[in-house]
């Protein structure tokens, strides 16, 4: 090759007799004439065999260093699959006969990045994503968090800009998340939060029913994102994190810790639930770093403590703990979301203004270990996350009238509607929604009976009509049970 990088190919030319000698170190003379005017080749080696020195040409390669003996072998070398032969290939080569041994144990070939359209990103077809401007628009753990998420193995990435908003709204939840818990701590909570204290509280019965729930959530989830970091699921991991921070800590744990943390009678319950929520968000702190690097190592200095390292980057990780293991406590909060989720159903379907507290009627009845009593303890969690006044069990045959229901986990479930909302016009809005539905049915009906339809559209096209037929007529049961529900 004539270029300036590389290793000059160690030939000698000598300018005497034209001999031509291969050494290393370089001679001093001709090994033909003993002429002192020898030539070196100018051209250099190939670009990959300077590259496939670099797993130890880097650590001081031949020097015994200190690096060297540390870092080779590595364990994981990360690259595309394009330069398998040119590279990969080649370094173990070299490695097994220079070093005696591979240079790493685990190579992971990451897609290639391409355009919306899957086209590869060129300068001249002008698709290019500046990965600068993008961290200057949405922060460099926003487009670092959405990369990884958009990682399935093996897979090319078809990437376009408004793919960076999930790390970006990830990453404010975050922020957010943490802010409110943040408002609310003091020192000792700080303090307390590590697993001895929790693990003395769960022995001397001071946890609420939801801190046992995500201790033990929280156990499940160290679980799955160890092992899936491990087999290098990057898209897996980041999903699993993604559903247990947002979809069980933020929207059900913060939301039924609240009734404790603004229960002034109660200090104690108020700083074992401050302890577990700070505990908790500094272990998904940990499982989030390789992810995002930046805030999580910002929010980990704020409510780190003694016990703690000091940054988040060399805190050990975090281990599974069977102690916090709890399936009761996750049977228990899997049937209060069912049943929650299903008043706030009602109340969206039957129209109910957000702040009017509701009655809410169960029939009486126990099934796998959830019993009324049990649902009764924990009414607060109906309060503040359906805002359910009045919680009560009754027998079975007596039914209340004028009410939606619903059945949940063999549990029936009725709000009665009285006080809620205005009849009439609730009749009259059902009415109008069944009568609008029932047309857009009747024409859905006509084009698929329609044969020069049936026969001309492409088949995923009728395959979507039918879908559609199938969800108006769902909607509209639906929605004349909760109009048959306004008379009964
Ligand atoms: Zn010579």
């Amino acid at each position: 090759r004539q270029i300036w990088w590389g290793h000059r190919i160690p030939i000698y030319t000598c300018a005497k007799c034209a001999h031509v000698t291969a050494a290393v170190p370089p001679p001093a003379s001709c090994e033909a004439c003993g002429s002192t005017n020898l030539a070196q080749e100018t051209d250099v080696l190939d670009t990959w065999f300077s590259s496939q020195l670099w797993p130890f040409a880097t650590l001081g390669w031949p020097e015994e260093t200190e690096d060297l003996q540390y870092f080779y072998p590595t364990d994981t070398l990360v690259t595309g699959p394009d330069i398998i032969f040119f590279w990969v290939a080649r370094m173990v080569m070299i490695g097994l006969e220079v070093m005696g041994g591979v240079p790493f144990s685990d190579v992971y070939f990451n897609g290639i990045i391409r355009d919306a359209q899957g086209r590869k990103m060129s300068k001249s077809l002008g698709n290019g994503i500046n990965p600068l401007e993008m961290v200057e628009k949405y922060s460099a753990d926003a487009v670092r968090y959405s990369l990884l998420d958009l990682s399935s193995e093996g897979q090319d990435i078809d990437l376009k800009e408004s793919d960076f908003e999930i790390g970006r709204n990830f990453s404010n939840k975050v922020w957010n998340a943490f802010r409110f818990l943040w408002m609310n701590l003091d020192g000792q909570d700080i303090q307390d939060a590590n697993a001895d204290f929790i693990k003395k509280a769960l022995k001397e019965d001071t946890l609420d029913l939801s801190d046992k729930w995500i201790l033990s959530r929280y156990q499940k989830t160290i679980k799955r994102v160890t092992r899936s970091l491990e087999h290098f699921k990057l898209h897996d991991t980041a999903e699993v994190i993604y559903g247990f921070f947002w979809g069980e800590y933020c929207d059900w744990y913060l939301e039924l810790i609240k009734p404790r943390l603004f229960d002034k009678e109660n200090q104690d319950g108020r700083h074992v639930t401050l302890a577990v929520a700070t505990y908790i968000m500094k272990g998904i702190l940990q499982l989030l770093h390789p992810f995002i690097p930046f805030i999580t190592e910002e929010l980990w200095s704020k409510i780190r403590n003694e016990f703690d390292a000091e940054d988040i980057m060399v805190s050990a990780w975090p281990k599974e703990s069977r102690t916090f293991s709890n399936e009761e406590a996750e049977n228990q909060i899997r049937v209060i979301q069912a049943l929650i989720g299903a008043i706030r159903n009602i109340r969206g379907e039957m129209n109910v203004a957000p702040n009017k507290p509701a009655q809410v009627i169960i029939a009486e009845g126990s099934t796998n270990g959830i019993t009324p009593e049990m649902i009764l303890a924990n009414k607060a969690y109906f309060e503040q996350l359906a805002r359910v006044d009045k919680l009560e069990f009754r027998p079975k045959s007596e039914k209340p009238k004028k009410a939606a229901t619903a059945v949940v986990s063999q549990f029936e479930i009725f709000v009665p509607l009285e006080g809620l909302i205005d009849f009439d016009v609730e009749r009259a809005r059902l009415g109008k929604e069944i009568a609008r539905i029932e047309k857009l049915l009747e024409s859905l009906n006509t084009k698929l009976q329609n044969t020069e339809f049936i026969n001309k559209a492409p088949r995923d096209i009728i395959g979507r009509e039918k879908k559609k037929k199938i969800d108006f007529e769902s909607n509209l049961s639906k929605l004349r049970l909760n109009l048959e529900s306004l008379d009964v």
